[in-house]
């Protein structure tokens, strides 16, 4: 499989709406992948001419606000292990919630590139509230609209910047 993009956030932010996006009709589910659960969906996509597997984390118990808090850290934790690169989506419409902060303070503890989406910028007024994301403290910090596509293609350019090229990671698998 190549290389792993996971992308961790509170529920509701757009992560599956992104992945869509990102996928788009390459979606190719991967089944046979130790540590797959239901719960992580890997789909192919393809950038800059580097390939590599997307994962929508998500599918959260949604009734019991401590299995909740604990699912998205699992999710967290099982994306700093895994992935090469992590997209850290948020949501401007809510602003920065303490769930938020808390999968800011386990990112910083790893040593993975974290690439920061402020998502639903559907407009220029949302992009003066989305400013105040950047005092999560992560220097890439990109705006974006998964509904519309805008901004979609500078997260990408930032994420595919951190992969290796095609070839190398053939040689190293
Ligand atoms: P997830 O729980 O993080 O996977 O979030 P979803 O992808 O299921 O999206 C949650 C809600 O946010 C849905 O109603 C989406 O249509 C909406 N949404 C996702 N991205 C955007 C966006 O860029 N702008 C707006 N306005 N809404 C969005
Ligand atoms: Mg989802």
């Amino acid at each position: 499989m190549s290389k792993i993009v996971a992308i961790v956030g509170r529920p509701n932010v757009g992560k599956s709406t992104l992945y869509n996006r990102l996928i788009g009709e390459r979606q190719a589910i991967i089944d046979n992948v130790s540590g797959v659960t239901r719960d992580r969906i890997y789909g192919s996509c393809e950038w800059n001419g580097k390939t590599f597997t997307v994962v929508d984390t998500g599918g959260f118990v949604k009734n019991s606000q401590d299995v909740f808090e604990a699912a998205i850290r699992s999710q967290v934790q099982i994306a700093i292990e895994e992935s090469e690169v992590i997209i850290f989506l948020t949501d401007v419409t809510t602003g920065i919630t303490d769930l938020d902060e808390e999968v800011a303070h386990l990112l910083r503890r790893s040593d993975k590139p974290v690439i920061v989406g402020v998502n639903k910028v559907d407009n220029s007024t949302r992009e003066i509230s989305a400013n105040e994301f950047w005092s999560l403290g992560f220097e890439e910090t990109y705006f974006l609209s998964s509904i519309t596509g805008s901004g979609t293609g500078e997260l990408l350019d930032a994420v595919a910047e951190k992969l290796p090229k095609n070839e190398e990671e053939d040689e190293s698998d």
